[in-house]
């Protein structure tokens, strides 16, 4: 593990290199306010007369920075800081945990992986990763990570393995729930395994996308990182990439805001003023769109043994990962997959079926979608499989379209 040998400052520059409100100040948001009003009001300015609620974003490269006395400055250059990351690095610290947690903003999930894994690993640390992890983060972690001699561990969505593997491991990566697979790790027993038998100084990271802070908070549960990509519910409107990190430990978000700085991995100001606009909206569209996906899942699970092969959705009693979830998680997500067999053709034809739900890859936005997944190459699934991802149309007009196209295609 890294030992942080400079962070914020180290680029030599100090202004707006990690100032106070630079990035990610202490979230104001009393935690014990309820989702839908944190998603409000989280990262907002004090009310001062004749001001807007949520300031426009600040377009800088430079700002203006007189004198030697450039760490006070709060913003010098907009690689380093920015008033508009600034309120939105707020407001996703007050959603993952509150109190003591601080989060910084990327401009896509993927950076923020990176940020985690260039960030917090060196030559020799052994890495843990899911075999069916999101593509992007396993790749990195075995070919770039590997290149520069980081030992990546691969191994299946099981809390047991992952709990082997965490002996002597630097890093800990976990996704649950997983996509497509829909496989739940129980995030508890993993943090106690890596507290106790990991390399000194090991950490938990969990990528928690697919839940999103509504669904379930890692930090709460033992992990020392949470990461997003706010490509997907986060944002919900399918029209920005965006990623996050957040955690509580200061020199990891040291490192990893030293690495963005270094690498020039930033988000720009208008998708971050986007971004903020659209957190508001974040509860009322997961409760729509999860109680839909209930509704189809249920739908689709009594075609079964009829016309389908297989469905899971957490959020069904009978599915292998319910009991953990409803444990772990508060929300069971608005993703699901069904399997019409090894059957590419009817898959295909279904989903040139479907008026409403609109063939695309991706997750969480307001507008459903599905895909079938075996068309990338990149997963072990089904060549039927289809990954469906449940907007905010009406449940009754998506339910009908669904129907149409299995009745059409069986
Ligand atoms: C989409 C996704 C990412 C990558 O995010 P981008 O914003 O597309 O770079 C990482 N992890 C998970 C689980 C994802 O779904």
């Amino acid at each position: 593990m890294a030992e942080e040998g400079g962070g914020a400052g180290a680029d030599g520059a100090g202004a707006g290199a990690g100032g106070a409100g630079g990035a990610g100040g202490e979230p104001r948001l009393a935690s014990e306010l309820g989702d839908g009003t944190r998603a409000v009001r989280a990262g907002l300015p004090p009310a001062e007369q004749g001001t807007p609620f949520l300031p426009g974003p600040t377009f800088a490269a430079p700002y203006h920075l007189r004198g030697d006395g450039i760490a006070e400055a709060e913003y010098g250059y907009g690689r380093y800081a920015n008033p508009t990351w600034s309120g939105l690095e707020e407001a996703i610290a007050t959603l993952e945990g509150g109190a003591g947690v601080h989060a910084l903003t990327f401009p896509s999930g993927s950076a923020a992986v990176a940020a985690v894994l260039f960030g917090l690993l060196r030559s020799g640390d052994v890495v843990v990763v899911q075999q069916d992890g999101y593509p992007a983060a396993r790749d990195m972690a075995t070919e770039n990570m590997g290149a520069l001699g980081v030992r990546t561990r691969l191994v299946p969505t099981d809390t047991a393995a992952l709990v082997d593997a965490a002996r002597g491991a630097a890093l800990v990566v976990v996704e649950t729930p997983t996509n497509p697979g829909l496989d739940v790790v129980d995030l508890a027993a993993v943090a106690a395994a890596v507290r106790e038998t990991g390399a000194p100084g090991a950490r938990l990271v969990v990528d928690n996308t697919l839940a999103t802070p509504f669904g379930q908070r890692p930090l709460e549960l033992g992990a020392d990182i949470t990461l997003l990509s706010g490509s997907k519910h986060l944002t919900g409107h399918g029209d920005l990439l965006l990623g996050t990190v957040a955690t509580r430990d200061e020199r990891l978000l040291a490192a990893m805001r030293g690495w963005r700085q270094r690498a020039g991995a930033i988000l720009g100001p208008f998708e971050a003023w986007l971004a903020h606009r659209s957190l508001a909206t974040l509860d009322v569209r997961l409760q729509r769109q999860c109680a839909s996906a209930q509704a189809l899942a249920e739908l689709l699970a009594a075609r079964v043994g009829d016309d389908l092969v297989a469905v899971r959705y957490p959020g069904l009693p009978g599915d292998p990962a319910h009991a953990l979830a409803a444990r772990q998680m508060r929300a069971f997500g608005t993703v699901l997959t069904f399997d019409v067999g090894d059957d590419a053709d009817r898959a295909r034809a279904l989903l040139a079926h479907c008026e409403l739900i609109s063939e695309a890859t991706s997750f969480g936005s307001v507008h459903t979608m599905a895909e079938r997944r075996a068309r990338w190459g990149m997963d072990a699934v089904s060549e039927g499989l289809i990954r469906l991802s449940v907007g905010i149309e009406d449940a009754v007009d998506l339910a009908r379209d669904l129907t149409r196209a299995l009745d059409a295609t069986r």
